[in-house]
């Protein structure tokens, strides 16, 4: 059985006041679910981690060097990270980050202990177009065209439809899972053991009211939260929710 999955994307917010809330309100967190919380890098170290892990929003996929503005994994790694988000879309659009950038990342993060959180996920006009399914497909064989199936068993995977992020439309649980019934498919073709044991989040407006039904879905292992996971009460609800 896959152990549910909840972490929170707190992509540029917060700060040390809400990393202080956070180490507070979520001491003693009883959650059945893997709890994560990946923050801006420069608030890491802050966080005090009892009942939940930390996780970086970027890696570069080179070792240390001559690559300015970039965090190694090493560094990650010090800093207490143990997940790292690669590939969220917001770097796909902002950053220009490609699929096979993104395989290189968690193949770097794999190789240094840490899980890399790979986000995949299409626009409205390729759901839109019914294209669904090609679009996330190649941005699955990049992972596989760089990755051994070693190495894709210690990845998690978070399906976040670009339309329903930050704009509080949600995908319906049925659309959520029918993607993620894809996306464990496509991995059964790989691997079958593969497939069973991979953790496949979804991300886009989970809410606390919404968060039971999306994660009761044969295929969704637990969620990727953004907004929500800026609220203490809110992401605590959220990772309670999964189970
Ligand atoms: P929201 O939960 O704010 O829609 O963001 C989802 C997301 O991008 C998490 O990585």
């Amino acid at each position: 059985v896959r152990k549910p999955f909840v972490a929170g994307n707190w992509k540029m917010n917060g700060n040390l006041a809400l990393v202080a809330e956070f180490n507070q309100k979520l001491a003693g967190l009883k959650a059945k679910a893997e709890v994560v919380v990946c923050a801006p890098s420069l608030l890491l170290h802050a966080f005090e981690t009892d009942s939940f892990s930390i996780g970086t929003q970027n890696v570069s996929h080179l070792d240390n060097g001559a690559h300015t503005g970039e965090l190694s994994v090493d560094l990650l790694k010090e800093a207490g990270c143990s997940y790292a988000i690669v590939g969220h879309s917001e770097r796909r659009e902002d950053q220009g980050e490609s699929s096979e950038l993104v395989a290189l990342k968690a193949k770097k993060c794999v190789a240094a202990g840490i899980v890399p959180i790979i986000c995949v996920g299409e626009p409205l006009d390729v759901r839109e177009a019914g294209e669904v399914e090609a679009f996330v497909g190649e941005q699955l064989d990049a992972l596989v065209d760089k990755m051994s199936i070693e190495e894709l068993s210690k990845t998690v995977i978070a399906y976040e439809p670009i339309w329903a992020i930050g704009t509080g439309k949600t995908a319906s649980p049925e659309q959520a899972q029918e993607v993620h019934e894809f996306i464990r498919t496509y991995f059964s073709k790989v691997d079958a053991t593969l497939a069973q044991s991979l953790r496949i989040l979804y991300g886009g407006s989970v809410k606390p009211d919404n968060a039971e039904t999306l994660f009761a879905q044969k295929d969704v292992d637990g969620g990727l939260i953004g907004g929500a996971s800026l609220k203490a009460e809110d992401f605590i609800s959220i990772c309670q929710a999964a189970n």
